[in-house]
């Protein structure tokens, strides 16, 4: 058995508490009791300058998880939706929802009507908070899902007949505060879900991770491990990526306070709000995906800003390019980089680049594994465990690997082995110095700018169109996005004209897919692959799109 382990020192991490109980209540972890002569952190707004300081958090999620179990029945286990950008009131609401014991479920804020009903369904959701700009769709998909319209409520601004949580936070004043929520006797933290993120996993539709109390705990601690901050100077890190994301949930809300450091939220990306904010909050380290980076890189608007400040660059949920490294560096020679190679069911990180290995000759890899993490890497042909420089799947286990999914023994079983290994459908191979390398990925997923695109959910979109007698979707590369979804339809006998219905097509899946969904091409043809079972092979369509 050829097994490769973390080059870092295990540690310990708590089994018996909430992740809220973790940060928030006294012990040696939170910045409320123990942060030294440092000043308090905080969730900052990027523009409007609103901040949340940990403090605050703790007495408004107090309240507000008060009266959600009061007033809106919130028990534990119960999942409640968030379905908005990034603001300082999404951590907050998060917070309150796990003080009550209840499981988060983050939903793309750009989900259009289907992809919503979809997340609601498969979460279970009890409770959807948004803004009064996506309400349309969140009460259409509420509807849809059956969770009745007094169950919606706003994160913040207003909208008639609607409540926000701030206006629950000033009920909850004039209530004696529910205890938090702790881990039942007998219980460990990892037994315990307390976040619902999206993956299609494999294969198929989104599914609903479940992801730990330790599940995040570790990460963060897993994280810290490598942290570096420089003498005097107090964690900060920008908010670019989005919340309902894991890498949000865990760098941007739940990592800062660890940090005691400040979580600076930007609520819409442009390329110029990035940067000036980078330049006014004197940014140094900053989590991004392949396609920003590509444009700091690329678009002339970035020379307009000064970006001496930022001392390290980190790159993840995508495979990043060369080309785009070797220009990162000769623009930016006095900045390192780094990696974070993971998924949903990993909590984030598997592995990342340590302090040591923060130069640029190391930048096309991975990184190594986080602590308390071993991985093996098996064959693409027999399954047999494969060694040093060999190429197959990789698979890795640890504290941070999700629970497995939603309902869903099948999918969950297909993922998450007997010995507790995630099988994360990336192929790759780990070198003698223990860096990841990842070359290939063997799951249908199709990466969108750092975000899944399932092509099973545009399957079966197309295959629901009148027109359509067979389809398959596969990714195939794009300079900037990474990657795009294309499909290969084979259309009705009846259809004369093919290319009207291409047009056609194009604008169906965009009336009812979100925009990263979108198809950048469409090809038809008169069958598609299939196995001797009917089962769909894609590989074929891959290997046919990588040949021209
Ligand atoms: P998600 O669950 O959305 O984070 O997607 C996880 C998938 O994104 C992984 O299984 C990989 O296919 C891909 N991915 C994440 N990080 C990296 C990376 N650093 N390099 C290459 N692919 C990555």
């Amino acid at each position: 058995m050829v097994l490769f382990k973390s080059p870092h020192p295990d540690l310990q991490y708590p089994e018996n508490l909430t992740t809220w109980q973790w940060l928030f209540e006294e012990n040696e972890w939170s910045p409320l009791y123990n942060r030294g002569s440092q000043p308090l952190g905080a969730y900052i707004n990027a523009v409007t300058g609103e901040r949340l300081d940990w403090a605050q958090v703790k007495e408004k999620a107090t309240k507000l998880s008060t009266v959600l179990i009061r007033n809106y029945g919130l028990q534990p286990g119960d999942t409640v939706s968030l379905f908005s950008t990034n603001t300082v009131w999404y951590p907050l609401a998060m917070w309150a929802i796990v003080r009550a014991g209840g499981r988060v479920n983050g939903a793309s804020p750009a989900y259009l009507e289907e992809e919503m009903t979809h997340a609601l369904k498969t979460a279970k959701s009890k409770i959807l908070i948004t803004l009064p700009s996506a309400l349309k769709i969140a009460l259409a998909a509420a509807d849809n899902a059956g969770l009745p319209r007094d169950r919606v409520l706003l994160l913040e601004g207003k909208a008639e007949g609607f409540t926000n949580i701030q206006e629950l936070i000033d009920i909850g004043t004039h209530y004696t505060p529910n205890a938090p929520w702790p881990i039942p006797k007998g219980k460990s933290s990892k037994d315990v879900c307390c976040y619902l993120n999206f993956s299609s996993g494999t294969t198929g539709f989104p599914k609903a991770v479940m992801i730990s109390h330790l599940n995040m705990i570790s990460q963060c601690l897993q994280l810290r491990q490598l942290q570096i901050v420089e003498p005097g100077e107090q964690y900060k890190i920008l908010a670019v990526m989005p919340l309902f994301h894991i890498t949000g949930l865990v760098r941007f809300c739940t990592y800062p306070i660890l940090m005691n450091g400040f979580s600076i939220m930007l609520p819409a990306f442009t390329l110029p709000s990035m940067l000036s904010a980078i330049v006014s909050h004197k940014i140094r380290e900053l989590i991004l995906v392949p396609p920003i980076l590509i444009r700091i890189v690329r678009d002339p608007v970035a020379n307009e800003y000064d970006l001496s400040v930022v001392r390290r660059w980190s790159s993840g949920s995508a495979p990043i390019s060369p080309e785009i490294i070797k220009a990162l560096q000769q623009k930016f020679p006095w900045t390192g980089f780094r990696q974070g190679y993971g998924a949903t069911e990993s909590t984030a990180c598997i592995s990342c680049h340590p302090p040591s290995h923060h130069d640029y000759k190391y930048a096309a890899t991975g990184g190594m594994l986080v602590a308390n993490t071993t991985a093996k890497v098996i064959s693409l042909d027999d399954g047999r465990e494969l060694g040093v420089g060999e190429t197959g799947e990789i698979c890795a286990r640890g504290p941070q690997i999700a629970m497995g999914y939603l309902d869903n023994e099948a999918a969950t079983k297909e993922s998450f082995d007997s010995e507790g290994y995630l099988h994360t459908g990336d192929v790759g191979h780990i070198d003698a110095e223990g860096l990841i390398h990842i070359e290939d990925r063997i799951k249908e997923m199709i990466k969108v700018k750092g975000l899944q695109v399932p092509p099973a959910e545009l399957e079966d979109l197309l295959l629901g169109h009148p027109d359509v007698d067979d389809c398959a979707v596969v990714g195939i590369p794009d300079m900037y996005s990474g990657e795009k979804p294309k499909a290969v339809v084979v259309a009705k006998k009846s259809i004369k004209d093919k290319h009207e219905l291409g047009v056609k097509l194009l604008a169906y899946v965009k009336e009812k897919k979100v925009r990263y969904k979108w198809l950048a091409e469409i090809e038809f043809a008169d069958e598609v692959p299939k196995s001797p079972t009917g089962k769909l092979l894609r590989r074929v369509l891959k290997a046919r799109e990588r040949e021209g």
